[in-house]
């Protein structure tokens, strides 16, 4: 089994075409900055982002993998899929991420509605001004404008009180289908990783359904390290990737510089038995 070489690789990233702070050039400067050698854009639903960022990260002598993170429903629950590799310019792809990108502006109406009801006013327009994009509008969105306005001191806290699944503002999205996004990632040329699996809350018997499926569309990887992981959670996770075979992945799923739990480029190295999905682009 081939092992990992020694690279500083971040392949999880968001920039303000999605939810992050950061324009796609800044974020590039950033990972640069920071010792990164292979980066990756992975924007929720979106690829806008990956031309300039690919640009920068060139001229700055960094090897470039343009990604995605999709968002996917499965067994009633969000789970996302970051695609690496991908043709950004795919017809089926770009297809795709309209159709998903569509369901979020009305999702947003219905969560803005029940912040009211929570006494929460004016918080469609409040999240539309921290978007960079408004038809890419998210949770992230509402909780910075919450935290602007006092309503909570941290991010976190507005998930954990208003927004986390479960939580009484929380409108569940209806993403894409496992199939449906692994295809279009495979059929733009792409690698499929499940993003930061220990943040997901399914039973033991579902997470085991989750990777016998992903598995069996094709699916590639799994995101063993991330920002997203406690130290225990990159031990049990890399276990899955021995398990099922599969390729691991690492990516600090960085933000914002005030809001996120891991820098980019600030990762700990894959366990060295394990293959990376970047072992063969080096
Ligand atoms: P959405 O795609 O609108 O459902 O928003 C999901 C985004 O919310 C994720 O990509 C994270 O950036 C953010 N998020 C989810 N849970 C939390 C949390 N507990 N704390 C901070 N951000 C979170
Ligand atoms: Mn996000
Ligand atoms: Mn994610
Ligand atoms: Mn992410």
């Amino acid at each position: 089994m081939p092992s990992a070489p020694n690279l500083n690789v971040d392949l999880h990233c968001h920039s303000t075409v999605s939810d992050g702070v950061l324009e796609p050039h800044a974020l590039a400067r950033r990972a640069h900055a920071n010792g990164v050698q292979m980066w990756a854009l992975t924007d929720h639903d979106e690829v806008s982002g990956l031309p300039q960022a690919g640009q920068v990260a060139r001229e700055l002598g960094m090897q470039f993998v343009p990604g995605i993170e999709i968002s996917v429903t499965w067994s009633g629950k969000t789970v996302h899929i970051v695609g690496l590799g991908i043709d950004a310019g795919h017809a089926a792809l770009n297809q795709g991420l309209v159709e998903i990108r569509t369901g979020r502006v009305e999702r947003a109406r219905k969560i803005a509605d029940r912040l009211r009801d929570l006494g929460v006013p004016d918080s469609y327009e409040g999240a539309l001004a921290y978007a960079g994009n408004p038809l890419l509008i998210s949770r992230t969105h509402f909780a910075r404008f919450m935290v602007e306005r006092g309503y909570c001191k941290t991010m976190q806290a507005v998930f954990d009180k208003y927004l986390g699944d479960h939580k009484p503002a929380n409108v569940s999205g209806s993403w894409a289908k496992l199939a449906n996004a692994l295809a279009w990632i495979h059929d733009s040329g792409g690698r499929a990783v499940i993003a930061h699996p220990g943040r997901y809350n399914y039973t033991p018997v579902q997470f085991g359904a989750l990777f016998d499926e992903f598995k069996q569309l094709g699916g590639e990887a799994i995101e063993v390290i991330t920002g997203s992981h406690s130290v225990d959670q990159y031990r049990q996770y890399a276990d899955v990737a021995r398990r099922y075979g599969f390729m691991a992945s690492c990516g600090s799923d960085f933000h914002s510089p005030g809001e996120s739990r891991k820098d980019l480029g600030s990762l700990p190295l894959l366990p060295a038995d394990l293959r990376a999905v970047w072992h063969d682009w080096v």
